[in-house]
């Protein structure tokens, strides 16, 4: 009996001793562990400056040795990548005043020519000159159009803030481009609902309303109609501009905020534009902290959508649209699929990518799939939906229907 009672005080010391043995030398490995995948984190997070501290004279420690050296070479490249990000927008900067400083007297001689100033021209150096006159106005517009991008790029836009009565922007713009709309004996009308007067650049607002309403009038068939609204929501007036035109593919719409991007086939070229338009009108938008996006349906027309925050921004943040949105499009997809699905996000991500599927309709449709088949719960595909939404730059849905909800109503004016 006293021989079994000590066996067995024996083997619970022993069971004992092997828990504690065991959770010492389990913790050992875990805190390390823990405390690598907190510096991953933070490597993932863009902070390269992060290093992990691990002395425990084993393979930890060669890993975090080897992470060590990573985020180092990591920090490197991030220190190179500014400093080109710097150079690229002084070049961008410096190349577009250089450009700008002959045109002006280049032009005021050629229209001296053509008035002639100089003697008498034959038809045929008439011909000539209108050519040449052309084209130096579309060098000046695309120059233009480079500083005021190089004026995004380094935070250097100008916006004067003033109280604002946007009902009479809308108006103004309307009047300022009728008379191209009469030329295809298009219709522009105004849908406003009552707006409180709020502080904002009253002409950076008439800038990318006028761009909108150009593009719509460039893209419309002739006796069509174009429809301009003004909406409040909970922290915002959201400005849209519907046309009847020849609307866009959802791959288009992704790319048409891009630099230089042009439809194929378009009338763009009929028209002289640069492609730099859009781009132009997303910066001053994001500038802003306000949001831009198209909707839209081949052959059935586009709606372009725009915010304007109730309070204004006063610090200007330099906006990255040169080269940037597909990939900052991209990149926000695969986070939100990861985020939604787990490492599985990344595999589905390439899938869907090289199905050139990462558009805003495939991926709704793809979230709809994942819920029919009980991989994502409904409201797990719903918000899977919404964020969607809005990495293509749409405004947050619920957001629009707690203000309707709220019943703001929509004083309807309608212009002939
Ligand atoms: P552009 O100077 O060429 O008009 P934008 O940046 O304003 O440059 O537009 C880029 C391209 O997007 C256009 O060339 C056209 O192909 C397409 N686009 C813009 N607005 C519309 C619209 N309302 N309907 C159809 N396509 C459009």
């Amino acid at each position: 009996m006293l021989l079994d009672g000590s066996a067995l005080l024996i083997i619970i010391l022993i069971a004992v001793n092997t828990m504690l043995i065991g959770l010492m030398v389990s913790r050992s490995f875990t805190k390390p562990i823990q405390e690598l995948h907190k510096v991953t984190q933070e490597l993932e997070k863009g902070n390269f400056k992060v290093r992990a501290n691990i002395k425990t004279n084993d393979e930890l420690a060669q890993l975090s040795d080897a992470f060590n050296k990573s985020a180092l070479a990591l920090s490197k490249m991030e220190e190179e990548r500014l400093q080109l990000e710097k150079a690229k927008s002084e070049f961008l900067s410096i190349t577009s005043h250089e450009l700008r400083t002959p045109i002006t007297p280049l032009k005021a001689q050629l229209q001296m020519l053509q008035q002639e100033y100089f003697g008498k021209l034959t038809e045929k150096q008439k011909e000539s000159l209108e050519v040449i006159l052309r084209n130096t106005e579309r060098l000046n517009k695309i120059i233009e159009d480079f500083l005021e991008i190089s004026r995004i790029e380094a935070a250097r836009l100008k916006f004067t803030f003033r109280i604002t009565n946007l009902e009479e922007i809308v108006n103004e713009t309307v009047r300022f481009m009728d008379g191209f709309a009469k030329e295809k004996n298009i219709i522009l009308v105004i849908t406003a609902s009552e707006l409180p007067a709020i502080e904002v650049d009253p002409d950076r607002i008439c800038q990318v309303l006028r761009n909108l309403v150009h593009n719509a009038i460039k893209f419309s068939p002739q006796d069509s109609l174009i429809e301009i609204s003004t909406e409040l929501k909970k922290d915002c007036v959201r400005f849209s501009v519907k046309d009847q035109g020849t609307g866009l593919s959802a791959e288009d719409q992704i790319r048409v905020f891009e630099p230089f991007f042009q439809v194929e086939g378009s009338l763009s070229r009929k028209y002289g534009g640069t492609g730099l338009g859009l781009t132009i009108c997303r910066g001053i938008i994001e500038a802003q902290k306000g949001k831009i996006w198209v909707e839209s349906m081949p052959g059935r027309g586009s709606t372009f959508y725009f915010t304007v925050p109730l309070a204004p921004v006063y610090e200007i943040e330099p906006i990255k649209v040169l080269f940037s949105t597909r990939t900052d499009i991209e990149k926000k997809l695969r986070d939100e699929l990861i985020n939604m699905l787990g490492p599985m996000g990344d595999v589905e991500f390439n899938e869907l990518k090289n199905k050139h599927a990462l558009n805003k309709e495939d991926l709704v449709k793809y979230a709809t799939v994942l819920e029919n088949q009980h991989i994502l719960r409904h409201p797990n595909a719903d918000e899977l939906k919404r964020n969607i939404g809005m990495i293509f730059g749409e405004e947050n849905r619920k957001e629009e229907n707690e203000k309707t909800d709220e019943g703001i109503g929509g004083v309807k004016k309608v212009k002939e």
